[in-house]
């Protein structure tokens, strides 16, 4: 198995390089050469097998044998040990016809922990067998840097930097990345929003000199191994609704389009997924360009959602590739658009991306009020994030069950939860203390000659 780049101009590499390496050398993501379709038989074998299993079986044509089956087996165990539900992603029932994927029981209560406790024990394992040191930098906008910090810390052989923007993550999200005590741990506060701090960081990694002298790795959803790590739950919901014998549809909230895109490498291995519905709050750029065909940013708006308060959805890239045709060209020169404010997608694309893509928005009024309506309705506390989805989905229910994904747990996001319903939602035990931990980071500027000396600085001491 080979991975492209979607500029088309950087090397061609296997799953463990890609996976080390992030950001593809010429500002693209990589994606595989090709995409392995499992057989109808082969789907429904999932139903009823464990969540690892599952994982096992989806992910494995992928890693072209770059760890033994029982090595993989092995990561893939201890990667979901820290979960807090036997079944991991459990399913729960909304309405007769829509369903709630639970993804929050992971370690740090949002779906990130499905890719980043994975990709923690590869990259240890890759690591381990080569003796190199990397230094990890990743952009959050609250959770990919709490479970990074969790996947990484006390690591022997890695070094990570989370950059979040000041004041704009909840106060769960930011105890969660400043309270690990662990020397290999540097939580950055950015002068800065969402989209300031991912920018940054891809300045980073286009800064080869840099790049190169820290040896950099990423954990963004530009990571091609924590897409990866994402389908496998669209598998295993899937299927326990009766795929491959009937399709489903799934809804999810969405930003960076890392999550979605999982839902998209997952129907183009043949399960049969109807309708991939992106939900947005909003900050409404994928809904605006999927409706009117023009991807334009105009500001970040704050939200009560705000690990989805992103304008330039990275991972929007590898849908826009194929939509093209694989044009490696025509996506370097989008991008180059997209720097001076948008560009309009081209009609062959626009009519791809709405075959397999629907889209809708949700208020800041109509996301509490579904927080409210759901408790009143099915007991269930819904975080901000996963409201935008019901609500989002409820607007697309019909014939097909709809899964919508439920991103975080509501304990981590209290405020916003409160104000809808009056409850506010318990950490659970296992982060009871959290504001009781004492908290380390550092203001830093958006700036990068500052970023990278701090790096150099504190990888040397
Ligand atoms: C990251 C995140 C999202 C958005 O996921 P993307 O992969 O960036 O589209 C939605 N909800 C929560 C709670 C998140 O942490």
């Amino acid at each position: 198995m080979q991975y492209i780049s979607t500029r088309g101009s950087a090397p061609v590499l296997g799953f463990g390089e890609a996976m080390m390496t992030g950001l593809a050398r010429d500002g693209g993501l990589y994606v595989p050469e090709t995409v392995p379709v499992m057989s109808h038989a082969d789907i429904a074998a999932l139903a009823g097998l464990a969540y690892e299993e599952v994982a096992f079986r989806v992910m494995r044509p992928y890693l072209g044998g770059f760890f033994g089956d029982d090595e993989f087996r092995g990561l893939i165990d201890k990667a979901y040990s820290g979960f807090h539900h036997a079944a991991r992603a459990p399913l729960v029932q909304l309405a007769s016809n829509h369903f709630l994927l639970e993804l929050f029981h992971g370690p740090t209560l949002a779906f990130k922990d499905f890719a980043m406790q994975l990709i923690g024990q590869m990259m240890q394992a890759a690591l381990a067998k080569s003796g190199e040191r990397i230094t990890i930098v990743g952009a959050t906008s609250g959770d990919t840097g709490s479970a990074a910090m969790e996947a990484f810390r006390g690591l022997a052989n890695v070094d990570v930097f989370i950059l979040f923007p000041q004041g704009r993550v909840s106060d769960v999200q930011r105890r969660q990345m400043t309270t690990p005590s662990e020397a290999n741990c540097h939580a950055l506060a950015l002068d800065g929003d969402f989209d300031d701090a991912q920018a940054r960081v891809k300045d980073m990694f286009n800064d080869f000199a840099f790049r190169d002298g820290v040896r950099l790795a990423g954990v963004n959803s530009i990571n091609w191994a924590r897409v990866l790590a994402q389908v496998v739950y669209y598998f295993y919901a899937a299927t326990a609704l009766g795929a491959p014998h009937r399709a489903v549809s799934f809804t999810v909230p969405t930003g960076n389009f890392g999550d979605i895109f999982a839902g998209y490498i997952a129907r183009r291995m043949g399960l049969p997924i109807d309708r991939l519905v992106i939900a947005t709050n909003q900050n409404d750029i994928l809904d605006r360009a999927l409706r009117v065909g023009d991807y334009r940013t105009n500001g970040v708006k704050p939200s009560i959602s705000p690990s989805m308060d992103i304008q330039v959805s990275s991972n929007f890239e590898r849908a826009l590739f194929d939509a093209y045709g694989r044009d490696g060209k025509a996506i370097a020169a989008l991008m180059d658009d997209l720097k001076a404010g948008g560009f309009h997608i081209s009609q062959g694309a626009l009519e791809t991306l709405r075959a397999t893509f629907a889209s809708g928005r949700c208020s800041e009024d109509e996301t509490l009020a579904t927080i409210a309506s759901a408790l009143q309705t099915t007991g269930e506390l819904l975080c901000p994030h996963s409201a935008v989805g019901v609500k989002v989905a409820e607007d697309h229910l019909g014939a097909t069950p709809m899964i919508t994904l439920a991103t975080a747990h509501p304990a981590k996001f209290p405020d916003a939860v409160e104000r809808a319903t009056g409850i506010r939602p318990a950490l659970p035990p296992h982060m009871a203390d959290l504001f009781e931990r004492p908290e380390r980071m550092t203001r830093v500027p958006n700036d990068l000659a500052a970023l990278e000396a701090l790096v150099r600085e504190r990888i040397a001491s």
